[in-house]
Formats: C-alpha cells, sequence, structure tokens
C-alpha cells in the first residue's frame, strides 16, 4: 500500500527539463514509440529513477544522462506489462567498459576449475544488474547500432525470465519438460540457433542456453522487429503476447 502511494506521489511530478531534453536526444527509441506510450514511458522512468539504485563503477562517472538512458530502455519492457516495475530488482551498477568476473566451473572429473571471463552485462538473481556503458553506447549510437543488440533490453529481460520463469521449461539441450505452446515455440527456435547451423538473424549467443536465447530473442524483436518477423513470425507473435506490444509498428 505505502509502495502504491509513494508511486502515484512520484509520477505526478513531470520529468524536469533535462531529463526530457535526454529522453528526445539521446533515447532513440523515444521518438519511435506511438504517443500513448511516450507517457506510459515517462511514467515507468519516474518509478525507476525513484525505486532503483544507481551506481558507477570501476571509475564510471555516474551522470543523469546515464541513469535517465538505462531508466528509459529497461521501462519500453515494460510500458504493458509491468512486471511491478522489476519489483525484486535493486541494484543496477554500470562499469565504463566490458570487463571481467571471476567464473569457476566444475570439470567432468570432479575438479574445479576457476578463471576470469569477459563480460558486457550480467544479471544477478540477488536483484542486481551489471551494464558496460561503451557497449550501450556502440549499440544506441554507433558502430553496432543497426546490429539488432541491445545490452540493457538483454539483461532487463533476463530479469523478467526469472519473475515468471518463462524458460525454466526447456533444457540446455533445448529438449522440453513442458509442452505449453510458449515452452515448444521457444525450444524449437533455441534448438534451431543451437544446432541446425543456418543463417540467423538471432544473435549466435543465443545458443548458449534457454535463457540466452530468450534475451537475444527480446533484443532482436524490440531493435529490429522486420527481421524476427521475417524468421520466425511465430516466435515474434509469442513475444509480441508477452509484451503486449507491436515494434514493428513504431518505426
Ligand atoms: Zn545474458
Amino acid at each position: 500500500m505505502l509502495r502504491f502511494l509513494i508511486r502515484k506521489w512520484i509520477t505526478r511530478r513531470p520529468l524536469t527539463e533535462g531529463q526530457e531534453r535526454i529522453l528526445r536526444s539521446k533515447v532513440p527509441v523515444f521518438n519511435t514509440l506511438p504517443s500513448r506510450y511516450k507517457d506510459q514511458l515517462r511514467h515507468c522512468i519516474k518509478v525507476l529513477l525513484y525505486e532503483k539504485y544507481y551506481e558507477g563503477c570501476g571509475g564510471l562517472t555516474l551522470t543523469e544522462e546515464k541513469k535517465v538512458i538505462v531508466a528509459a530502455y529497461a521501462s519500453v519492457l515494460i510500458l504493458e506489462e509491468k512486471a511491478d516495475y522489476y519489483g525484486d530488482l535493486q541494484s543496477i551498477l554500470i562499469y565504463p567498459n566490458d570487463y571481467f568476473a571471476p567464473v569457476s566451473h566444475q570439470t567432468e572429473d570432479g575438479f574445479i576449475e576457476e578463471g576470469y571471463e569477459n563480460r558486457k552485462g550480467e544479471y544477478w538473481q540477488a536483484g542486481v544488474i551489471v551494464l558496460s556503458w561503451s557497449d550501450i553506447e556502440a549499440q544506441l549510437y554507433g558502430e553496432e547500432r543497426k546490429s539488432g543488440q541491445n545490452l540493457i533490453y538483454h539483461e532487463f529481460s533476463h530479469f523478467l525470465d526469472d519473475r515468471y520463469g518463462l524458460t525454466a521449461g526447456i533444457d540446455h539441450n533445448g529438449d522440453t519438460l513442458r509442452d505449453d505452446e510458449w515452452t515448444v515455440i521457444i525450444a524449437k527456435a533455441y534448438r534451431n540457433l543451437r544446432f541446425s547451423g543456418k543463417h540467423s538473424f538471432l544473435d549466435r549467443y543465443g545458443a548458449e542456453s534457454p535463457a540466452e536465447f530468450f534475451s537475444v530473442a527480446t533484443e532482436l524483436f524490440f531493435e529490429r522487429p522486420e527481421k524476427l518477423l521475417q524468421e520466425n513470425n511465430k516466435l515474434y507473435s509469442l513475444l509480441q503476447n508477452f509484451y503486449r506490444l507491436d515494434p514493428i509498428r513504431w518505426k
């Protein structure tokens, strides 16, 4: 109840002039949105700016501009399906570049191997999302602008997958543990990407696991919807139903 009242209070105030300027000049998707979604986007941004903790790490200077950009793209995913504004997510950590994260895994003969892995971002179930700013910039304004990739969509969609168990019915090889339409269509598309070797507009990284597949598909759905529709219209419809949005009409 208290949360509800605070949200009501927060969202009653308009964005500042500076925040509006950032939206128009630094958030390319904003200008493509149908007008009814623009206010909804502002509404979500206000909640995400107020409720989440943002931190610049590894020497990154956190600015209002960076916060608004991250909050804006995170808001696109929840324009219709609010997901309680990423309810359990508390912190968003932003690094200047890719970073090295310690990893360990068990080998087949039972030994634990430790090392480091280069990452652009990640989602921790503990309520933290980590992002690399240089990758965000390259994808929004730079040489990767048309790649269909978007790190912010990617990491925040992991949250949604986790919250709703969207890929929980598919194992690593793409075999299904449930037979609902959602699971069957995602599993088939995942197996295609993982095993068929055919050309795909979906990034190869989606072949890593069903969870990565869902996030990669989400990126393409919002960034290059015409490509996803062309490649797999069933998958497109599935995401359209889930997000209750149809980005192909936004251009
Ligand atoms: Zn991922």
